[in-house]
């Protein structure tokens, strides 16, 4: 049965068939010569790795613990360039604690903002438009142009004409956070004006 692969079963049955029994002598000093020169022979083949390197990992903890009491070690763990630049690398970016996916994106939309090519752009789209909300058909008040596809999900399209859309403030406002919703309808809105022009 040497190599061949025992069923849960029959490990089972064999187990308990020597339950009980006291092992002859002759057995014993076979176990014992077999185990001689390893380390831990209580613990199974299997968890010796794991085991063994829990306990050194407390050996270590101990013995920084007693260099602290003597005073050797002065501030606790020194860390090697190497790992210094593991630890660095492992907090930069989004895994550092401070991160904001859309920090980098919320930069670059206030720059575009000031930017002289948005207020190109929001010019020619007043223009389109010629300075009427295409929601309410409000006139001479404070408009503003709108992203149809929005920035953060098309950066591209910031400065297309045809992407933007003239609204009113508080028609606008109705559209924060629904730019989804309000996409198709505007781009009809659009499709539509510059075709019965
Ligand atoms: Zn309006």
């Amino acid at each position: 049965m040497r190599g061949v692969k025992k069923s849960p079963e029959t490990i089972a049955r064999m187990k308990a068939a020597q339950k009980g029994k006291a092992k002859s002598q002759e057995t014993k000093e076979k176990i014992s010569q077999s185990l001689k020169g390893r380390k831990m022979p209580w613990v199974a083949e299997q968890n010796r790795k794991r085991v063994y390197s829990e306990s050194q990992k407390h050996a270590r903890s101990r013995q920084r613990k007693l260099e602290w009491k003597k005073g050797i070690r002065k501030s606790g763990y020194k860390h090697s360039d190497e790992a210094r630049k593991h630890n660095a690398d492992a907090h930069r970016g989004e895994k550092a604690y401070n991160w904001k996916s859309d920090r980098t994106f919320r930069l670059q939309s206030m720059q575009f903002r000031s930017s002289p090519e948005n207020r190109e752009w929001r010019n020619q789209v007043f223009k389109r438009d010629e300075y009427t909300c295409q929601e309410c058909g409000a006139r001479g008040v404070y408009l503003e142009p709108h992203h149809i596809i929005p920035l953060k999900v098309d950066w591209d399209k910031k400065t297309e004409i045809n992407n933007g859309i003239t609204l009113c403030r508080p028609c606008h406002q109705k559209t924060l956070g629904k730019e989804e919703k309000f996409a198709a309808r505007y781009t009809l809105v659009i499709t539509s004006r510059l075709t019965t022009r």
